[in-house]
């Protein structure tokens, strides 16, 4: 195998080569163990951003010039860069900097560390940031619990998934929340027996409090946005999908953060932006208009994307074909039994269809298998209205799938966004878990069905829903569908996949989602240099310990983005 490389790399060389002779490489990988699509290579020379050479340490040699920056890697495994499809930056940076409840803390916990961050606040400030689970607590909290720790603080706190938030007295009091106020359309404000709010708001009710917040300020946002960027290229993403541009700061100042850092040479990251539309939203059309102004070599502001429905925890907002388990206290509506799908067939069918004919890019928030057949559907309705564009409409989080839907989704070129950052057993999975009955669980997120189907799968952290953007945690669970490092528990098993699988899921699959594999997503000549080094052969180790993997040197186009050598972790 090795040697067949080295000459077919030296056939490329003698007749082809982009290098001339007395133009040297850039960057010289040597004594590597470097991961290709025709086996394992130990040298590679890039030039201009472009991998030129690649076998043993012969077939670089010509390429080695004074100019060349020549790395020993003395043995470390080198493989292709990685990718998140699905990732929120600004607002982990964002959360970082708020009153972080770290995941899974009891109610008393919680309290403890709300009433720290209440004593820091300067009179009158907001307490706000997240991330509180139903299960972790022991209940669905109330605004008493809040009040008692906020020391007058208006206060309103994300649950983990940013789909439910928890409001206090004083919070509900300034959005004007009171017994007569109704629900918002697409939103629940919850109640108790006497019909008074309770402090808990799912998805668009959450937007009557969080609206009274002052925003993050354009700095805070870039500052974010930084922190987010070095974060990243520390686990070795080196492409990614936000996939929610305008949810913390608006629309305006997360674009300009994103052209800014690009022009300033601090994101090095290729960046897909998804500007959020939702029906008769004057500020996303304005969005979507302005969006080339926004555009950069390594940053598209050319994806679209649409929630569909909620997620299916406590409070059922994922909309689902078959009703939930058990009711809502104190609720019979249609929505607590079979969740909300927040778009009209009629209207999502015709945005996508425009969005597709504009050549946008669409990406569905899809938790529960109602809202993964309406987008689908809407895909289908482009597809028949507009024929084949080429551009690959992806559903996201995909928590429930129909087997009839597995089944269509090759056909109309609809690909599929998954979420396994979220499958190790959790304080979310028991929530979901308990929501839909052991039945319908047993297939919760369907990812080798996915693949089975000949259909384009890809991942997407969710972060900071997730509390780390770390995709070797994904990678791991993917495979072992069981705590990292392995545990007796295991969530969804009949659906695992295999190592090598995974890893194409992080790469050459999402490559293609971009639109981008004739340039990323493996390492093969004439691609471009966006590499990582890391410590362990992910494919010779245990599967239990993929999730330790640790980056020590990340590459886009040849330039070195990160060394682990260079700063304390
Ligand atoms: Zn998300």
């Amino acid at each position: 195998m090795k040697t067949a490389i080295a000459s077919l790399i030296l056939a490329t060389a003698t007749h082809a080569a982009p290098v001339t002779a007395t133009e040297s490489a850039d960057l010289v990988l040597v004594h590597g163990h470097i991961k290709t699509p025709a086996g394992w290579a130990q040298a590679l020379a890039v030039s201009k951003g472009v991998i030129v050479a690649l076998g043993d340490e012969q077939a670089v040699g010509s390429y080695r010039g004074p100019k060349s920056r020549v790395v020993d890697l003395v043995g470390a495994t080198v493989l292709p860069g990685l990718h998140d499809m699905h990732v929120h930056p600004i607002f982990a940076g964002i959360t970082e900097l708020q009153c972080k409840v770290p995941q899974g803390r009891s109610l008393a916990q919680a309290q403890k560390v709300i009433a720290a961050c209440a004593a820091r606040l300067s009179s009158g400030g907001w307490i706000v940031g997240g991330q509180w689970d139903a299960s972790a607590l022991g209940r669905v909290p109330d605004r008493a619990a809040l009040d008692a720790v906020s020391n007058a603080h208006p206060a309103l706190l994300n649950d983990t998934s940013g789909h439910s938030s928890w409001a206090n007295t004083r919070a509900l009091a300034i959005a004007g929340i009171t017994r007569a106020t109704s629900n918002p359309p697409g939103g629940i404000i919850e109640r108790d027996a006497a019909g008074e709010p309770t402090g808990i708001l799912r998805e668009s009710a959450i937007e009557l409090v969080s609206a009274h917040i002052p925003k993050p300020s354009a700095e805070a946002v870039r500052t974010a946005l930084t922190w987010a960027t070095h974060d990243m290229l520390s686990f070795g993403i080196t492409s990614y999908t936000e996939a929610s541009v305008g949810f913390v700061a608006g629309n305006d100042v997360e674009l300009k953060a994103y052209a800014e850092l690009a022009d300033s040479g601090v994101l090095k990251q290729r960046a897909t932006l998804c500007l959020t539309w939702a029906p008769n939203s004057a500020d996303a059309e304005a969005a979507i208009a302005a969006r080339n102004l926004y555009a950069r070599p390594r940053v598209a502001p050319d994806c679209v994307k649409i929630f569909l429905d909620g997620v299916p925890t406590d409070g059922h907002t994922a909309a689902m074909l078959e009703p939930y388990v058990g009711g809502l206290s104190g609720r019979d509506d249609e929505a607590s039994r079979k969740g909300l799908l927040l778009v009209k067939q009629d209207v999502l069918d015709a945005a996508v269809t425009r969005f597709d004919r504009m050549g946008l890019t669409v990406k569905f928030h899809a938790a529960g298998d109602a809202a993964v057949r309406a987008g689908l559907s809407a895909i289908a309705a482009a597809r028949n209205s507009n024929g084949f564009s080429g551009l690959m409409h992806n559903v996201g989080h995909c928590t429930f799938v129909s087997p009839e839907d597995v089944a269509r989704a090759r056909g109309i070129g609809a690909t599929f966004e998954v979420s396994p950052y979220l499958w190790s057993p959790s304080p979310i999975s028991d929530d979901i878990a308990s929501a839909v009955g052991p039945e319908v669980i047993k297939r919760v997120w369907p990812v080798r069905e996915l693949i089975e189907s000949g259909a384009l799968v890809v991942p997407g952290s969710d972060w900071s829903v997730v509390p780390s953007v770390n995709p070797w945690i994904g990678m791991e669970t993917l495979v072992t569908r069981e705590v990292p490092g392995g545990g007796d528990r295991s969530f969804g098993k009949v659906e695992a996949i295999s190592l090598p699988q995974a890893m194409d899921l992080f790469t050459a699959n999402a490559a293609r989602q971009e639109r981008m594999s004739n340039r990323v997503g493996a390492i093969e000549i004439g691609m471009l240099a966006d590499l990582i080094v890391v410590d362990q052969d992910p494919y010779a180790v245990p599967v239990t310990k993929v999730h330790d993997t640790k980056v020590r040197m990340t590459f886009i186009a040849g330039e070195k983005v990160y060394d682990s050598a260079r700063v304390e972790r």
